[in-house]
């Protein structure tokens, strides 16, 4: 019903500074359910619902009511968007201090020009207050003021209800009516919290996004009430403040080809040459046996404790690799603002099928430092510094929408190997690269977790769906800092 597509949103201030408070987003949201924005402040939360809200313009990108672009709405059905699409609900209430409780709801409606005066009280009944209803706002609680400002969202039967950090101001034992009376109307409409509470998240969500630095790091049940989807995951067993996220490329194990290849993938924002941070998830049970199950390697692991990243140090690596046997390596991506190093694609909005749920940007960088890597190759390792090995999720994206070229227009080969032979000149950030070859990761698991119920392991059926895409962001290089040298000099 919502959608939001490679939605960026940008912050110029006055003295030139720009603020990236949004990168990229893609989501989609379903007609119902409790959908929790989780993050730590500043990572985004309160922009993006304000841009799904219409109270804000996003930089770049997409949103999508009912296959509505909202972003080219006129004045006139923007109005009408916010005012009955749309109900919000604010953590200090934003109620009329100095009106009762009937006549705060009463004036939302009355805006619209409407009266129904069932309608009102029996939303009061609903929210506990109607024994309220002559009360002036001063003279309340907290938590009852919440339940009016619901009931206000409400009067106006939006189809959409974005929270922002409703519990904020309340006690645990009014936060938790609230969260169930939020739970009670997701039951017909689609509720999204804004929040840092981890326990009601967990207790009342029925999928959990969490923004780091204004973009999605997971996301735990996407397809959950979505329509035409063939499956919906269950929320993720791990524990939640665990957010981590693995991503498999699946080498199989040879008896004699000893040292399994790549990757642990922790992501690393490189400035100007400086620092790297890595992280580790911790739940190692968990990850050994999906290996053993499933023969494979891992990868591409985030550990969050709380709402914080842990950076990984030289032992935990160690220890990783040691444990699996998978060789631990760096990804690095460079950035600044906006202006990454990255592919483009005519319409980048296009990544929300099923299948190509992430656009393959291309834009985190991992030099290839084992041959082991590139066993399952098609075509042939970089030999220069702009030749690039890009993974199979973003080869079938680009036969599947084409991929902008150095004159800025779309090259769609048909094959893999039309695509190598081309040797045509890609458009990658300011700069230009040659794909000369293709990982060609097995994906059968994959495909199978999109269609089949009977995946070897629900958690891992949910990194399949949501993270065998996130191999379209990585491309494999000569070298990584001939990139850095592009990126900063142009
Ligand atoms: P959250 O709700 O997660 O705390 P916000 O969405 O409010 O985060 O903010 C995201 C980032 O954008 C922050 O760095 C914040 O300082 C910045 N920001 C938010 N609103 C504005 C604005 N109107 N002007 C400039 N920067 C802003």
């Amino acid at each position: 019903m919502l959608q939001v597509k490679n939605v960026s949103k940008v912050y110029h201030s006055k003295k030139g500074l720009d603020t990236v408070a949004l990168k990229n987003i893609d989501l989609e949201f379903p007609a119902k359910g409790m959908i929790f924005i989780l993050g730590k402040s500043g990572c985004g939360k309160s922009t993006l619902l304000h841009l799904l809200g219409g109270l804000d313009a996003p930089s770049s990108g997409e949103i999508f009511y009912h296959q509505k672009n909202v972003t080219k709405f006129s004045n006139e059905e923007f109005d009408k968007y916010r005012n009955s699409a749309i109900g919000f609900v604010f953590q200090d209430f934003n109620l009329l201090e100095d009106y009762n409780v009937l006549e705060n709801v009463c004036l939302a409606l009355e805006l619209q020009g409407k009266k129904d005066k069932d309608r009102v009280s029996s939303l009061l009944k609903k929210m506990g207050i109607d024994e309220l209803a002559y009360r002036n706002i001063n003279e309340l609680s907290g938590g009852q003021k919440q339940r009016v400002a619901i009931a206000r969202a409400l009067v106006k039967n939006p189809e959409v209800l974005l929270a922002d950090e409703p519990t904020g101001n309340l006690d645990e034992a009014s936060s938790k009516q609230i969260f169930e009376i939020l739970k009670e109307v997701s039951q017909e409409r689609l509720v999204l919290v804004v929040s840092h509470d981890e326990e009601a998240a967990n207790s009342y969500g029925d999928r959990v996004i969490r923004l780091v630095d204004g973009e999605v790091i997971a996301d735990t049940n996407p397809n959950v009430f979505l329509e035409n989807k063939d499956f919906s995951f269950a929320s993720s067993k791990l524990p939640f403040f665990y957010a981590f996220k693995m991503a498999l490329r699946s080498l199989k194990v040879k008896p004699l080809k000893l040292v399994l290849t790549i990757l642990v993938m922790a992501f690393t924002l490189l400035f100007l040459g400086a620092s790297l941070n890595l992280f580790l998830f911790d739940d190692e049970a968990f990850v050994l046996k999906a290996l053993k199950e499933n023969e494979e390697t891992v990868f591409d692991v985030y550990k969050y404790e709380g709402q914080s990243k842990v950076k990984l140090t030289d032992d935990d690596i160690n220890h990783l690799e040691m444990l699996s046997g998978v060789v631990g390596n760096s990804v690095y991506t460079f950035s600044l603002g906006t202006n990454n190093l990255s592919f483009s694609f005519e319409e980048n909005n296009r990544a929300t099928e099923c299948f190509y749920p992430v656009i393959p940007e291309g834009n985190y960088l991992v030099e290839i430092f084992d041959d082991n890597l590139l066993s399952n190759l098609l075509g042939r390792k970089p030999l220069k510094n702009d030749e690039v090995v890009i993974h199979r999720y973003t080869a079938d994206y680009i036969l599947q929408y084409g991929i902008v070229d150095i004159n800025g227009e779309i090259y769609q080969p048909k094959t893999y190997e039309e695509l190598l032979e081309d040797y045509q000149a890609i458009k990658f950030g300011n700069t230009l690269v040659y794909i000369v070859g293709i990982l060609l990761d097995e994906r059968t698991l994959y495909e199978e977790s999109l269609s089949s119920l009977h995946f070897p392991n629900e958690n891992l059926k949910q990194f399949y769906a949501s993270n065998y895409a996130s191999y379209g962001k990585f491309i494999y290089v000569k070298d990584v800092f001939y990139f850095k040298n592009l990126f900063y000099t142009n």
